[in-house]
């Protein structure tokens, strides 16, 4: 029997699973979705046109950026 859960960002259902990777996110870039609505509290980056064209080494860039960000929003 497999456990599934719906992504947080777009609903698609995730096998819970460690090959599931990014779970309870569907995609990485589901989870950086969903990060990046923590850190700045609002739906912009879910709303940029911007993450639905981004290559794996961009996505990168931004996991890295709200990683930063996180640490900080702790630290303040
Ligand atoms: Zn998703």
């Amino acid at each position: 029997m497999t456990t599934k859960v719906n992504c947080p960002t777009c609903d698609t259902k995730v096998t819970w699973e460690p090959a599931s990777e990014f779970r309870p996110f569907c995609s990485k870039r589901c989870q950086l979705i969903d990060l990046g609505e923590w850190a700045s509290e609002s739906n912009r980056i879910a709303e940029s046109p911007l993450v639905s064209s981004m290559s794996e080494s961009e996505l990168d860039q931004v996991e890295r950026l709200l990683e930063q960000r996180s640490q900080d929003y702790l630290n303040s």
